[in-house]
């Protein structure tokens, strides 16, 4: 018998749709986010990335459809409890020092604990900036912070939007180690961002968004093997080609890419290949090896010429 449950999913969205003025902000969106991900939430500005957001987070309400939170509907106290969110600015009071900040969070939040307080400074690398007053925070510094007050509770799902945005080099590299030390930790990361190289360095699941609709889900494996190197050639007859490839290279992939052009993946060198299509009189008009990098990847599925 096999026992092996089917692990039941951090975030589970079905048909979530959000219409704002009659104008779908959000549409029919089946989003999966699984425990222990770490799921980089990708489209351009405007796309529908926080109204997604804010409706997983309870924060917005649904026009239509459907959230859970480990299979129980956002409707429930005791799911809405394992959540931790910073969602636009983190409502931080400038005038006090990060653990104020933290102290009082905690106590709005019936927290006693000193324990708590000083877990989610440690964590977040707050636990030394002492008597400084978070105006004097850099940017990088004010957004640890928020995801501070977001962790207080020990939540095991923490969503974040755009955390990397207006952060510099060094702060954003920061952001992205608590991310990865969270998600050891056991923790489920959903985020989002419109700067793809980022995500790209620590995602290990992707869900593209494009004008309120969820293109694609992909792993970061799939992704790979999407953006692996392939050959490509343009022929005169794709019909023609296709055969003589698929027959001379059993072990290849091929794909008619458009009318005139295939992709061949898992083929090591070119030179064989164009020769067996010289040979059964197809031309050859062009071919080399290219490989497709995650931001063109990205790009294309979003349908944007730049972000
Ligand atoms: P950004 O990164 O710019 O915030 P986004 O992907 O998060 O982009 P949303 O903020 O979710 O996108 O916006 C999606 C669409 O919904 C946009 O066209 C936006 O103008 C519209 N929208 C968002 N909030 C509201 C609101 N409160 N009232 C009316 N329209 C809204």
């Amino acid at each position: 018998m096999n026992t092996k449950k089917e692990s039941v999913p951090a975030v589970e969205t079905k048909g979530l749709t959000k219409l704002y003025g009659g104008k779908a902000a959000v549409k029919d969106l089946n989003l999966r986010v699984g425990e222990g991900q770490i799921y980089g939430f990708i489209g351009r500005n405007g796309a529908g990335k926080s109204t997604t957001l804010k409706m997983i987070s309870g924060l917005a309400s649904p026009t239509q459809g459907e959230v859970s939170l480990f299979g129980k509907p956002l409707s429930d106290p005791v799911v809405r409890r394992r959540l931790g969110v910073l969602i636009e600015a983190a409502g931080l009071y400038p005038n006090m020092t990060a653990r104020q900040n933290v102290v009082m969070k905690a106590k709005c939040m019936g927290l006693a604990e000193e324990k708590s307080i000083d877990q989610v400074l440690d964590l977040t690398g707050l636990s030394n900036t002492g008597k400084k007053q978070v105006k004097h925070f850099s940017m990088g510094m004010k957004q640890r912070l928020g995801v501070a007050l977001a962790l207080l509770g020990n939540p095991d799902l923490l969503i974040l939007d755009e955390p990397i945005n207006g952060l510099d080099p060094e702060g954003i590299k920061e952001l992205r180690q608590l991310v990865l030390k969270l998600q050891e930790e056991g923790k489920t990361i959903l985020l989002s961002s419109h700067i793809l190289g980022e995500l790209s360095k620590i995602a290990t699941n992707y869900g593209i968004i494009k004008d309120g609709e969820l293109m694609e889900q992909i792993t970061r494996s799939e992704l790979e093997e999407k953006c692996q190197d392939y050959f490509q050639v343009e022929v005169g007859d794709v019909r023609r080609a296709l055969p003589v490839i698929q027959e001379s290279f059993p072990q290849v992939q091929a794909e008619v890419s458009d009318a005139r052009i295939i992709r061949i993946y898992g083929l090591s060198e070119g030179v064989e290949l164009n020769r067996r299509l010289a040979e059964n009189q197809v031309p050859v008009y062009g071919s080399g090896f290219h490989h497709i990098d995650l931001e063109e990847y990205f790009l294309e599925r979003m349908g944007e010429e730049s972000v």
